[in-house]
């Protein structure tokens, strides 16, 4: 299982295809990888009847397994593959999750969407609370004040643009530019996310994107609201004891 060319586990691997294998691997290389303690986990189901705010209804997700478990009610057909591999999960710090329909598609999108939880995977080794705001956020997108237009929202939310330029890049490098450009022209103009890749295209890959102080910001502008739902939420946001304190990590 473990392939030590690239440090990285790879469970429940479908890419029989050696060409995804090597983009596979194409991608990985392109990011800041731990030395061991990550798994790749293709899967070989969607779940996208989850309940609403479930990780699992979403198309991939990167979780800081060591620091925040896997929280919340699992999807039946994956609560056996989970039990089995809890001895082995407990080794791992991290664990990116791919659906079949995020990995089994063409490769700029499988570029992009690996490359979208490797970039999670970066910040959250750099600093925890990065990806502890960027969660609290996501989670608390549709409340009043809040808000966030859901075809607007992985660019609303500083840690999933970040993951956004990261993607772009990336497809840029392994794909050329003329494709990538043309993925994000194309997805501008159709699709359920067209409002997040306008703005995305707006932005570009030129211009700095601080997602630390953008990441404040918002934490700011929602402050009373959100130190309200930590109060009221303490289980759910154990590692998280105030706004200020949060922002106070991202400072630092
Ligand atoms: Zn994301």
């Amino acid at each position: 299982m473990n392939d030590s060319q690239t440090n990285f586990d790879y469970l429940d691997v479908l890419l029989d295809e050696e060409k995804k294998k090597e983009l596979r691997d194409k991608t990985c290389s392109a990011f800041a990888i731990p030395s061991h303690g990550v798994v790749l986990f293709f899967d070989v189901n969607n779940y996208p009847k989850s309940p609403e705010n479930s990780i699992w209804r979403s198309k991939a997700f990167y979780k800081n397994i060591k620091k925040d478990g896997l929280l919340g009610q699992k999807p039946p057909q994956i609560n056996n593959i989970i039990n089995e591999i809890a001895n082995i999960l407990q080794n791992y710090s991290h664990l990116i999750w791919i659906s079949r329909r995020a990995w089994d598609t063409s490769d700029i999108e499988f570029v992009w969407y690996l490359s979208h939880e490797l970039q999670h995977l970066t910040r959250d080794r750099v600093n925890h609370k990065l990806t502890s705001a960027g969660e609290l956020l996501q989670r608390n997108r549709n409340l009043p004040g809040m808000n966030i237009d859901e075809s607007a929202l992985q660019t609303t939310i500083p840690t999933e643009m970040d993951a956004y330029l990261a993607s772009w890049r990336t497809v840029q490098r392994l794909l050329g530019k003329e494709k990538a450009n043309k993925y994000i022209l194309q997805n501008t103009q159709n699709g359920e996310l067209k409002a997040s890749f306008q703005t995305l295209q707006n932005h570009g890959l030129e211009q700095e994107y601080d997602v630390y102080s953008e990441t404040i910001n918002i934490l700011q502008k929602h402050q009373s609201k959100l130190d309200e739902i930590i109060k009221d939420n303490k289980v759910l946001y154990r590692n998280i004891s105030s706004i200020d304190s949060l922002i106070s990590n991202l400072k630092s």
